[in-house]
C-alpha cells in the first residue's frame, strides 16, 4: 500500500458533508446567514419538500461586488479574523464553511443586491469548487436570496436517503425555523413548499415583539394561557476540574440566566400537541440532551402525564460555553455543565412549588 494525497475536488467533498448533513443543516446555515445580515424578513421555499430546490430569501445588508468572488471559498468569513475572535463573535455564524460546503454537495446560485434605493441587483452562480461566476443584473430589492438546487446530487447514498424521507427531514428543517421564529423578535418569517406547483404554507409570523406574541403566532393562541414566563438567574459554581490547570485562576463561579416559557404543569390540557421544547445559548438553538433530561424530570416530579412546553434561552458568558465543537454547530459544549444541571434543577424545583398545590386540588 501507498499512502497517497486525496484529491482536492475530492476532499472538498468529503469535508463538505461533514458540515451539510442534512436538508436541515442547509436550511439552518442559510437562515442564519439571512439572520446574520440583519435581515427582518425570511423567506424559505422549499420545491418537492427541499430536493429540488430550497431557496431562502432575505431582506439583509445584500453583498457587495467586491466580496462575490470569495463568497463560497473554503473559510472565507466576513465575521471571524483569527481564532481570538472566537469568543467576541455575536454572529450564529463564523466559519465560512456554509456556502462552500453546499457548492460541494449541491447546485448553488444567488442573487443581492445592497442598494436600498435602486431595485436592481446581480445573479451569481458558483461551481462546485465554490468559484462565483458573475451573471446579469436582476431586479431585487435590497437582500439576498440563496438558491441550493438538487441537494447531495454528488453523494448518492445520501441522496437516495433524503429522497425516501423527504416528508421528514423538510419538517426537521421547518423545526429549526420555527425555533428561530420563536426567538427572535422583529423578523418575519414564512415557509413555504411547491408541491407540484402547489404552494403550501408551512409557518408564517409577523414581526413582533415579545417572546409571548412570537409563540402565539407559531402556535394557537389559545395555548398562551397555560404557558408561566420563565426568569431565573443561576450562580453556577465553576467546576475545578475544568479550569484545574489554571490552578483556580478563574472565577468560582459564573452567572447563567435563564428566560423563556414554560408550561404550568397543572394545565394538562390547551398545550400544543407535538414535541415543543426549544431550548438555546444566547439566541442560538441548540440540542441540549442533558438540560432537556433535567427539565423533564423535573417536570415529571409535578406532572406525570405529560412533557412540559418549554423555550428556554440561556445566557451565558462568552467563555461559558463553546460552540466550535461539531460542524454543524448543534452541540455547544457547556463549562460546568453538571454544576449547570444540578442548579437549574432545584431552581426548577422551587419554581414550580406553589403550583403542587394547585395540581393536586385538581387531581382530587
Ligand atoms: P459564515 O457565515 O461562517 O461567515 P458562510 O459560508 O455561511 O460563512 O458565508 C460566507 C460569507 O458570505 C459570510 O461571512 C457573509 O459575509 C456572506 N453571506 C452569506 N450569506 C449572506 C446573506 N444572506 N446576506 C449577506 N451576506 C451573506
Ligand atoms: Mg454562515
Amino acid at each position: 500500500m501507498s499512502i497517497q494525497a486525496i484529491d482536492r475536488t475530492s476532499v472538498h467533498r468529503l469535508t463538505s458533508g461533514q458540515v451539510v448533513i442534512d436538508l436541515q443543516t442547509a436550511v439552518k446555515e442559510l437562515v442564519e446567514n439571512a439572520l446574520d445580515a440583519g435581515a427582518t424578513n425570511i423567506s424559505v421555499k422549499f420545491r418537492e419538500h427541499g430536493l429540488e430546490e430550497i431557496e431562502v430569501e432575505d431582506n439583509g445588508r445584500g453583498i457587495d461586488k467586491e466580496d462575490w468572488a470569495g463568497l463560497a471559498l473554503k473559510h472565507h468569513t466576513s465575521k471571524l479574523a483569527s481564532f481570538d475572535d472566537l469568543a467576541q463573535v455575536e454572529t450564529l455564524g463564523f466559519r465560512g464553511e456554509a456556502l462552500s460546503s453546499l457548492c460541494g454537495v449541491a447546485t448553488l446560485s444567488m442573487t443581492t443586491s445592497t442598494s436600498p434605493t435602486l431595485p436592481l441587483g446581480t445573479a451569481l452562480s458558483f461551481t462546485h469548487a465554490g468559484e462565483c461566476v458573475v451573471g446579469g443584473k436582476v431586479s431585487r430589492s435590497k437582500g439576498t436570496t440563496v438558491k441550493v438546487e438538487r441537494l447531495f446530487e454528488q453523494l448518492p447514498v445520501r441522496r437516495k436517503e433524503l429522497t425516501k424521507n423527504a416528508k421528514r427531514e423538510m419538517a426537521k428543517a421547518i423545526e429549526l425555523v420555527t425555533a428561530y421564529a420563536l426567538v427572535k423578535t422583529g423578523v418575519r418569517f414564512e415557509v413555504r413548499n411547491i408541491l407540484k406547483g402547489k404552494s403550501q404554507v408551512h409557518l408564517q409570523t409577523p414581526a413582533s415583539t415579545s417572546l409571548r406574541a412570537n409563540f402565539s403566532n407559531v402556535f394557537a393562541p389559545k395555548s398562551l394561557a397555560s404557558l408561566m414566563d420563565l426568569d431565573m438567574t443561576l450562580e453556577v459554581p465553576t467546576d475545578k476540574t475544568v479550569i484545574k490547570r489554571l490552578e483556580d485562576a478563574g472565577p468560582s463561579s459564573t452567572t447563567v440566566r435563564i428566560t423563556g416559557l414554560i408550561s404550568k404543569p397543572s394545565a394538562p390540557h390547551g398545550r400544543p400537541a407535538g414535541n415543543r421544547q426549544f431550548y438555546y445559548v444566547n439566541g442560538r438553538p441548540f440540542a441540549p440532551s442533558k438540560v432537556a433530561k433535567a427539565v423533564n424530570e423535573v417536570y415529571k416530579a409535578f406532572n406525570s402525564n405529560q412533557f412540559p412546553v418549554v423555550v428556554a434561552d440561556f445566557q451565558l458568558a462568552p467563555d461559558a460555553y463553546d460552540v466550535n465543537v461539531s460542524p454543524d454547530k448543534r452541540t455547544i459544549f457547556l463549562h460546568s455543565e453538571g454544576n449547570l444541571i444540578a442548579c437549574l434543577k432545584e431552581a426548577l424545583l422551587r419554581f414550580f412549588e406553589p403550583e403542587k398545590g394547585t395540581f393536586a386540588m385538581q387531581a382530587i
